[in-house]
């Protein structure tokens, strides 16, 4: 659906700062400038819960998580940054395989299976874009998923019309 992404974004991030705040964390949403792009809502909305999810889960309390969505050319970037445990450079190749988990003991206390990155990739491939994941200098992990703003018919629309 063509989705104007300031009031879209919003929705989804205001109930995770409630949930931030009851464990002692802070996650707000950089004001977006508004455009439209052309997206999957329902696709979107669970990448971002995998994004904050993940944010949330592996950062202690007293830090804080951004979330952007910027428009850059012709394309948009959604961007979620952490203050947290962060993911060392021999890991972040993996991270994005089905399964793959960083630290097996201590994941096994935060709960997942690794699945959560692989279903967040695909939802950006079925999209036409792509994810990538960075330092979030001076500590934590920046996910920052790039999307085209109006990936082919093949993605949009088709399910809104009856055939
Ligand atoms: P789930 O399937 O419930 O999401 P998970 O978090 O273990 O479980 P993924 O979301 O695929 O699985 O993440 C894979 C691994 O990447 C995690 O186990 C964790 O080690 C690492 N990871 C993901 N996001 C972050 C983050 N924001 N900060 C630090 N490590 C992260």
């Amino acid at each position: 659906e063509v989705t104007r992404l300031a009031r879209f974004m919003t929705d989804i991030v205001e109930p995770y700062s409630e949930i931030a705040a009851s464990q002692g964390k802070s996650l707000s949403l950089t004001p977006v400038t508004d455009f439209k792009a052309t997206l999957d809502q329902n696709l979107i909305h669970q990448l971002m819960n995998i994004l904050i999810d993940n944010a949330l889960k592996y950062s202690p309390q007293g830090r804080a998580i951004t979330i952007s969505a910027r428009l850059i050319g012709r394309k948009w970037q959604l961007i979620v940054a952490d203050q947290g445990i962060g993911i060392q450079a021999g890991d972040r190749r993996r991270i994005f395989d089905r399964f793959y988990r960083v630290d097996t003991s201590r994941s096994r206390q935060t709960g997942g299976n690794g699945l959560g990155l692989s279903i967040a990739q695909w939802i950006v491939g079925l999209h036409h874009g792509t994810i990538v994941v960075k330092d979030n200098l001076p500590q934590g992990t920046q996910f920052v998923a790039t999307f085209p703003l109006n990936p082919s018919a093949s993605l949009t629309g088709r399910r809104d019309k009856k055939q």
